[in-house]
This record gives structure tokens, sequence and C-alpha cells, in this order.
């Protein structure tokens, strides 16, 4: 179980939010002009990371808001939460990380999220 911190409403538990997806997929430019490949391309394949992925989520029963998070998808470690529409952050190896950890392990920080 996850403890997610929604930037509006604060750390809350993971059956409160729903999972979008990638994040960062940008809608084609000229849709019209793709081949059926490349539409299929953009509607179905995405990536599939083994660690760290950025990723969409929506605070469901909560504010009803979008985000994107940075997760690692073995550890399941939580390093970013940040707004739609922000660039990816940079993770340099050794950073400090802003997340919350699995449910139970530590307590949330307040700062994150803004
Ligand atoms: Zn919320």
């Amino acid at each position: 179980m996850l403890l997610i911190s929604c930037p509006n409403c604060g750390p809350r538990d993971e059956t409160e939010f729903h999972y979008g997806g990638q994040a960062h997929v940008a809608y084609p430019e000229s849709p019209n002009e793709l081949s059926d490949r490349e539409w299929a391309e953009y509607l179905f394949y995405r990536e599939n990371t083994k660690g760290t992925f950025a990723e969409r989520w929506v605070h469901s029963t909560g504010c009803r808001q979008w985000f994107n998070m940075l997760r690692d998808t073995v550890s399941y470690e939580i390093h970013s939460i940040y707004g739609m529409g922000q660039a990816r952050p940079d993770l340099a190896p050794g950073a400090p990380t802003t997340g919350v950890p699995i449910s139970g392990s530590t307590a949330p920080t307040s700062s994150e999220g803004v």
C-alpha cells in the first residue's frame, strides 16, 4: 500500500487515487497525417520501465485533480510529485528525494507536492 501525497490534500491512502498511465505522452501535432501504425503507437505503446517511471495519477475521491509522480516500479518508492504540465524532474544519482516512502515505514514529509 502506498501513501501518496496529493499536492492539494496532503498524504492519503493509495485507495483514494487512480493510476492514469505514463506521463508526458504528447498528443500528436498533426494526428490526421499519422499512419495507422503511428496512431496505434501513440494510443497503445507505452514504456515498460524497470526503475524510475513518470506516471499520471488522479485523486479521484479527494480533490479530483491530476498530477505527475516519479515512482520506482521496483521498490515503489515515490521520488517526486509534481504538477501537470511541469517538466519531469531530474534525479541525479545520490540526490535527495522528496517523495513518500512505502506506507508504514516512515512519516510523510510536509514539503512535497507544492
Ligand atoms: Zn487531492
